[in-house]
């Protein structure tokens, strides 16, 4: 099969022969599709590298497809799209006591506040800056991670509404997040929202008047309509992979794949029959066959338990990882495919296998099949618009 630069090919990946393209039409086709069904604002969730995808190519791309937030888990990771010239509403959640609070006040990103430190942390650096800092406050409706308890909530919103009368802040939002958004009947959610509505009672009573609540991530603003509040937290859907079987194929769901995973052959052998293939000679040939290597192996992400189980798309025809994935390799099984060295193999993505697949046959989500995909493989971005 022929490679070219069309294709995400460029000079770099051909160097590596391997390549992540990220397709960023998809990205704001996903994007619409989903805002289009939950009618909310939509916050555009980027964590993690864009879930392995490029923060500020899809930061970008989602703001043009409409999304009027931004969120990310770590404030560095906020403090980084302001660095690249990235303007709009920015949301951070995941702050410890070494984190840039200076920064991020500083740079008008609003910071989740879930305990005490936090908020004095964020006051602190109001005051050395001489502004009003944005916070959001989180409750911990039900999932035991981060969050104030029903228990501390009115403290902490007593003491975030004496701020805010002070001049020091002003609380933009009011948010939580489900444990089983995927199980959409799980007995927890109606719980969780109970106990959320509850929470922005004591707000309101308290004097806060948040720009916008929220509560759900791709599974809840897909499945459960009552979720959605003012505004919905998609990461997930945003990269066209499903939130979990209940809710539905990334397919059913009208969604198409951002990342495409594949790679160029690095080796191509006739061998006998019987012959032992990779370590530990899990695989072995039935017949004389031909064995292709794919330069892309667990140190690239690709899970060292797709051994004997991982498909590739390979000249039209799914095969299937032969033996033990490597540190930087692979092997396959082409049976009598007239194949050549630089033949190319999709790994996953819009043509071959999707990375629910691989997740499925890898015990996993897919979430971290496209997340773990890592820096030895280039990011091609495909669809960047012009500015
Ligand atoms: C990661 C994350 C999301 C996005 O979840 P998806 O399931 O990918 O849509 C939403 N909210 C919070 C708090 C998150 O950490």
């Amino acid at each position: 099969m022929s490679v070219d630069q069309q294709a995400g090919w460029t000079p770099r990946a051909l160097a590596r022969g391997a390549v992540a393209t990220v397709d960023l039409d998809a990205l704001r086709h996903n994007l619409r599709v989903v805002g289009e069904r939950v009618g909310t604002d939509v916050m555009a969730v980027v964590k993690a590298d864009a879930y392995g995808h490029g923060l500020v190519e899809c930061a970008r791309a989602a703001q043009e497809a409409g999304a009027t937030w931004l969120g990310v888990a770590l404030p560095t990771e906020a403090v980084r799209l302001r660095e690249a010239g990235v303007t709009g509403r920015v949301l951070t959640w995941l702050e410890v006591p070494g984190s840039p609070f200076d920064d991020c006040v500083a740079r008008d990103i609003d910071v989740t506040v879930s305990a005490p430190w936090a908020l004095d942390s964020v006051l602190a650096a109001a005051r050395r800056l001489g502004v009003t800092a944005r916070v959001q406050l989180k409750l911990d409706s039900g999932l035991s991670r981060n969050g104030s308890t029903m228990a501390d909530w009115p403290a902490l919103v007593a003491a975030a509404r004496a701020a805010e009368v002070d001049g020091a802040l002003a609380v933009t939002g009011i948010w939580t997040h489900f444990a089983c958004a995927d199980e959409p009947d799980h007995p927890s959610v109606r719980r969780q929202l109970d106990q959320f509505d509850e929470a922005l009672g004591l707000a309101d009573v308290a004097g806060l008047r948040p720009e916008v609540r929220h509560a759900a991530n791709s599974a809840a603003a897909l499945a459960i309509p009552a979720a959605r509040y003012d505004l919905v937290r998609i990461g997930i859907a945003m990269y066209g992979l499903s939130p979990g079987p209940e809710v539905g194929t990334g397919t059913e769901l009208g969604l198409r794949p951002v990342m495409s995973l594949r790679a160029r052959l690095a080796s191509v052998k006739r061998v006998p029959s019987g012959s032992g293939v990779s370590y530990g000679h899990l695989y072995s040939t039935a017949h004389e066959t031909t064995l292709g290597v794919v330069p892309v192996g667990y140190a690239d992400g690709i899970p060292r338990n797709a051994s004997n189980l991982g498909p590739l798309l390979a000249a039209g025809t799914e095969r299937t990882v032969a033996g033990r994935v490597c540190m930087d390799q692979v092997v396959v099984d082409l049976g009598d495919d007239d194949a050549v060295v630089g033949d190319e193999v999709v790994i996953f993505g819009s043509e071959g296998p999707s990375a629910d697949v691989w997740a499925s046959v890898c015990g996993t989500i897919g979430y971290e099949i496209v997340t773990r995909i890592g820096p030895r493989v280039p990011r091609e971005h495909l669809g960047v618009s012009e500015q």
